[in-house]
């Protein structure tokens, strides 16, 4: 019988939270704690918005307490906890006015973000923001520049601009790829760079995304599959996944059992990394079952 050889299961170098998350998820738990069962009449808290993007992590918040509202208008409690994406100033009024404490995680990395935002807005920079305009963080960035801007990740959004702004100062989501951010403000230097411009870049791209998808994409290189573990509905952990995809097939899972046998069939490497809001008891989780698997 010819020897059978088991894959190499190998994890990326950065896995599990972010900082940002770990600090948005410590946060909300000590809420959570120190509101429940003390008999309000709204025990518990409620966060606007889901504080992560990943479905694990929100069923473990739910059974300590922690409700997803999605409108200012469904809080029913005194306190209400924002997401580590943050929210607009104009936002935070509104739920305020409503006299509903509120207990902000936004990620220093965004905050950062947001005050760019604000101050390019202050000095008169119509506001470019290189992200995915649905997206909360990026609302949240805009509302900072007082509406002065738009986001886009198409330059051609830019182009149609009529007339073009003479300043503008353009930053990223922070979860962007680098490269691809680069690539975008090229492209607006060529198109806006005419007499009196004046064009302020400013690189808000979080760190630990930077490493995270680096280190991705070197064991990308190596491995023949890759299996990256996240939240359907996260945007790092997409954009992960399709950086890994140029490379070698990769796979999006949120758990261990998202794994196909099948596609485990003659691979020789197997590299698993994780989006910014998973747990890395779940990336464990997968590397145990890859094991078992193999
Ligand atoms: S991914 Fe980066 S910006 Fe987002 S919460 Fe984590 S550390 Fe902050």
């Amino acid at each position: 019988m010819p020897e059978v050889k088991m894959p190499t299961i190998e994890k990326a170098s950065k896995t599990g939270f972010c900082f940002g998350v770990r600090q948005a998820i410590n946060l909300l738990e000590k809420v959570a704690r120190e509101r429940a069962g003390v008999g309000r009449q709204h025990a518990g808290v409620e966060t606007l918005g889901a504080v992560v993007h990943n479905q694990q992590v929100l069923q473990k918040l739910s059974e300590i307490g922690v409700r997803v509202v999605n409108s200012i208008e469904d809080i029913k409690g005194d306190i209400v906890v924002t997401s580590s994406h943050g929210v607009s100033p104009d936002l935070e009024e509104k739920i305020r006015a409503r006299h509903i404490d509120v207990i902000s995680t936004t990620c220093h990395d965004v905050r950062r973000a947001q005050a760019a935002a604000e101050k390019l807005a202050e000095s008169e920079f119509f506001l470019i923001v290189y992200g995915d305009a649905d997206h909360p963080e990026v609302k949240g960035i805009l509302g900072w520049a007082q509406g002065k801007g738009l986001a886009t990740t198409d330059e051609k959004a830019v182009a149609a601009l009529d007339p073009l702004p003479r300043r503008l100062g353009i930053l990223s989501q922070t979860t962007q790829v680098p490269a691809h951010f680069a690539e975008f403000a090229k492209k607006i230097i060529d198109l806006a760079l005419t007499k009196n411009s004046e064009i302020h870049i400013i690189d808000t791209i979080c760190h630990d995304l930077r490493e995270r998808q680096a280190a991705a994409l070197e064991l990308a290189h190596r491995a023949d599959l890759m299996l990256v573990v996240g939240g359907r509905s996260s945007a790092n952990t997409n954009r992960i996944a399709e950086l890994c995809s140029r490379v070698t097939e990769t796979h999006l899972i949120e758990t261990a059992d998202d794994i196909q046998p099948a596609w485990l069939k003659g691979k020789k490497h197997i590299g698993v990394t994780s989006g910014a809001s998973t747990a890395e008891d779940t990336v464990d989780e997968v590397m145990k079952r890859l094991e078992n698997l193999s």
